[in-house]
Formats: structure tokens, C-alpha cells, sequence
């Protein structure tokens, strides 16, 4: 929703309400974990008014255990805070599905992959970014291919049920690799919201996917 038209932001959520999207993908930024601020909880709750698919909450912020009762409350399903965010990630993430929710845990580009082992078997999903958080539209970090890899070797050889989600710089190109990869989640906003017809761009990167797959 970054790449979302906030001026017409009830029709852009009709338009994924529409789409043969699975999840809607918040990213919350504070300014102080990423160099920039995007929305916050008056945004959300308008969204939540209106969508009809699962949020999919991708915290950028400092401390995110001080709002996830919050993030309950405007209708998340999933949350995901970042591994350099949190000091104590094992009670954050046990914290997040206490209160009901899927837990994730998002990789900055430079964060390897082999720091989640401990904790992979209690995570549902990984949200690996692939390009530096901040901004949307920003150009894609080729090493992510290797670390997609990486992160399923691990997630089969742990027998975890943890799904992986690939944020940023997706597009018909990076796509289908990343699917190969071994992703089952894929994150569009620009390329999406950037195109001459948003359905039909989802509709296509959606046909990329076996059935089991999802594309938020
Ligand atoms: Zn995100």
C-alpha cells in the first residue's frame, strides 16, 4: 500500500478488494529504524474499513513490542518486525502470537539468512527485503536470489512451516526467479500501483505461482 494513491486511497483498496491479490502488505516506517515516515494507525483504520483480505504488517519502526496490541486492534493478521529492531525476538515473536496473530520476521539486505536458525521452527513467515527499506520503488538487490536459496534449504532441513517473502523490486523479471528460488510470498507496490492497469499486473505475476503459493 506504500505505492498506494493516498488521495484515492478508498479506490485503490476497492482495486485489491477486486484483484486476484491474497494480502494487503502495510509497511509502517517511524523515521528513526528506516530515514523515512510513511503512515500510521488513522491510515490503517481507514484501509481496514474498507479491505476484505488478511493485513500483512511490515514493521519499520524502533521497539515494535510497544504496539503490537495496537496493530491487533486495527485488524493485522500478520505481523513482522525487523531482526535489528529487536533485542529480545524470541519474546517479541512468542509476544505477537500470543496476541493472535501470525509472527514474521524481516531481514534487512545485509542480515544473513543463517541468523534465524535458532528461531526459524517458530516463525511463520520471513520477509526478506530486497532492496534497503525506506523508500518504495527502489532498484533490486541481485544477492536475494542466493539468500531466497539459502533461507528454503534451511526451512526444509528444520522442517518449519515458515513461508518467505520477497520485498521489493518485484516485477515480471525478478519474479518468476524468486519463485524458482524457492518465495512464496511476493510483495508489488510500484510495479503494481506504477502500471497502466494494476488488476491485470497482479493477474499476471499471480499466474506465476503454483496453487499453493500467495502474492500480497
Ligand atoms: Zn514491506
Amino acid at each position: 500500500m506504500l505505492s498506494a494513491d493516498f488521495a484515492n486511497l478508498g479506490r485503490d483498496v476497492e482495486m485489491i478488494n477486486q484483484s486476484e491479490a491474497d494480502w494487503f502488505h502495510l509497511d509502517v516506517m517511524d523515521g528513526v529504524f528506516v530515514p523515512n515516515i510513511s503512515f500510521g494507525f488513522p491510515v490503517i483504520k481507514a484501509i481496514q474499513k474498507l479491505a476484505t483480505k488478511p493485513f500483512d504488517v511490515h514493521l519499520m519502526i524502533v521497539q515494535p513490542e510497544r504496539y503490537i496490541d495496537a496493530f491487533k486492534a486495527v485488524g493485522t493478521d500478520i505481523l513482522s518486525v525487523h531482526y535489528e529492531a529487536c533485542t529480545h525476538l524470541h519474546r517479541t515473536i512468542f509476544a505477537i502470537k500470543e496476541a493472535g496473530m501470525k509472527a514474521g520476521v524481516a531481514l534487512n539486505p545485509h542480515t544473513p539468512v543463517h541468523l534465524l536458525k535458532p528461531i526459524i521452527a517458530d516463525i511463520d513467515l520471513v520477509c526478506m527485503m530486497s532492496v534497503n527499506p525506506g523508500f518504495g520503488g527502489q532498484k533490486f538487490i541481485e544477492h536475494t536470489y542466493q539468500k531466497c536459496a539459502e533461507l528454503k534449504d534451511m526451512i526444509l532441513k528444520a522442517n518449519a512451516n515458515c513461508l518467505i517473502e520477497i520485498d521489493g523490486g518485484v516485477n515480471d523479471l525478478t519474479a518468476p526467479l524468486l519463485l524458482n528460488a524457492g518465495a512464496n510470498v511476493l510483495v508489488a507496490g510500484n510495479y503494481v500501483f506504477g502500471s497502466a492497469d494494476p488488476t491485470k499486473t497482479i493477474s499476471l505475476l499471480k499466474h506465476l505461482f503454483s496453487n499453493t503459493t500467495k502474492l500480497s
